[in-house]
């Protein structure tokens, strides 16, 4: 339901709060904020607080710096967590330039203009829904985290109710209250892994979704003396964290992506979709994961993608069908990890996913194999190609792939490939413990 900025300063009344936090994305994800006293929401829903631009990553220069915060007030929400010392609400907001006209650096801005597009094509609604992996770590005695564990469980495993497990439901709890729909929440497959599933929404909300539950996440974690991260590797030689993201096209409320007279259940639309993210999937693997570490959890034996390949059921693959049909047919991309920007990789998908539909590009077969267990050889045989091993030449896919640096906008594929290389260029750098022990007696 649509609230007017007359409920909203009625409802920071009636419920007392006492500070509304005005938040939003940076270009590589990080949410940032304003906290407001009760005193300034009127101020705050006509769209007059202003900011400087110029301290955020990825934004303007010092010269431009002044810009506003508009508030979507769709996304007002009390934090359950914050209850006893008056509360605190927030609400999301797109970022305007101080002449009234959109920021083109704003990655919510990013997708509303990508969503554009998908509406002039017929479409009414992108939907996703997010699976988000995460570990939760103990802390030293300086509430510093370590990588150490208080569970040796694995993949779907139940208690003896351990810390961790504690945390998952604290966590599932507050993100109801907040009005989420929680689909599932489990151990996963490493010690100290763990997910939690709420429901699809149109990318946009998912998008705002995924920002509220990271920092839920987190701040329950703390709560609970335990650090939450959402690092996509953080330890070598067990499971890495993903982000499953689940894909669908709706026209007039029908998902267009099915079919029930194909073999498949599936339409030509959602073929398209498939070839089109795997035409454009190594640049968009620059968004999707965006770190250095994204790459140590994209290598076999994980079930973690590594080579483009689709498929029905097989989870060694890239992209996979999940077997549900009629209106929750959906395309299951498999490499997104929790550390991007879920604004820019949703809005990434859609581009090469509308490509696709555009070009009428058919996918190649469907490959059913194990494909970690093909060596180099059999994969060639057979044209599958890999996803980019590094950063370093995801970035140079993006560079080429004119359709998403379009799709980003010349502001925040400039100002996000400049970082990204710095990024890369520090940890090219530099020298690691490895190395070290691997060199330093032997030569
Ligand atoms: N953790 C795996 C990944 O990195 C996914 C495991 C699963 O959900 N089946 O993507
Ligand atoms: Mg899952
Ligand atoms: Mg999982
Ligand atoms: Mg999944």
């Amino acid at each position: 339901m649509a609230l007017s900025k007359e409920d909203i300063i009625r409802i920071v009344r009636e419920e007392d709060i006492k500070f509304v936090r005005m938040q939003f994305a940076d270009i590589f994800g990080q949410l940032k904020n304003v906290a407001l006293t009760a005193s300034q929401v009127e101020k705050a829903v006509n769209n007059q607080i202003m900011f400087d631009g110029s301290s955020v990553e990825g934004f303007v220069r010092i010269d431009e710096s002044d810009q506003c915060l508009y508030p979507d007030r769709d996304t007002f929400t009390i934090f359950p967590w914050r209850a006893q010392f008056g509360k605190t609400a927030r609400m999301i907001c797109d970022v305007y330039n101080t002449d009234g006209s959109p920021f083109m650096g704003d990655p919510r801005n990013v997708l509303k203009r990508m969503t554009e597009k998908m509406k002039a094509m017929g479409y009414d609604t992108f939907n996703v829904g997010p699976e988000c992996e995460f570990f939760l770590f103990k802390t030293d005695e300086h509430g510093n985290p370590t990588t150490e564990t208080n569970d040796e469980a694995g993949y779907f495993d139940l208690g003896p109710l351990d810390h961790g497990e504690t945390t998952r439901r604290e966590i599932c709890l507050n993100l109801e209250e907040m009005g989420f729909e929680i689909e599932a929440s489990h151990h996963e497959n490493a010690a100290g892994q763990h997910e939690i599933d709420f429901k699809y929404a149109d990318a946009l909300t998912a998008a705002d979704n995924i920002m509220t539950f990271k920092l839920a996440v987190k701040l329950l974690a703390q709560k609970n003396g335990l650090h939450a991260t959402f690092m996509p590797k953080p330890i070598f030689g067990v499971a890495g964290s993903g982000m499953h993201t689940n894909m669908s096209l709706f026209r007039d409320g029908k998902n267009v992506f099915y079919d029930p007279n194909d073999r498949r259940g599936l339409s030509k639309e959602a073929y398209s979709f498939i070839a089109g993210i795997l035409a454009h999937v190594k640049g968009i693997s620059a968004i999707t994961n965006p770190l250095v570490n994204s790459y140590k959890r994209l290598v076999p034996g994980y079930e973690a993608p590594c080579y483009l390949a689709w498929s029905a059921s097989n989870r060694s693959a890239l992209i996979r069908i999940p077997a549900a049909r009629g209106q929750s047919t959906r395309v299951e991309l498999r490499s997104p990890d929790p550390s991007c920007n879920p604004y820019l990789a949703f809005a990434v998908c859609l581009a090469a996913g509308l490509d696709g539909i555009e070009r009428g590009l058919t996918p190649p077969e469907e490959i059913t194999e194990n494909i970690y267990a093909m060596d180099d050889a059999a994969r060639a045989a057979r044209g599958i190609e890999s996803l980019p091993d590094s950063l370093s030449s995801a970035i140079k896919e993006l560079q080429k792939d004119q359709l998403l640096m379009d799709a980003l906008g010349d502001h925040v594929s400039s100002y996000y490939i400049q970082g990204k290389k710095k990024e890369w260029y520090e940890y090219k750098t530099r020298v690691s413990s490895w190395e070290r022990e691997k060199y330093i007696t032997l030569y």
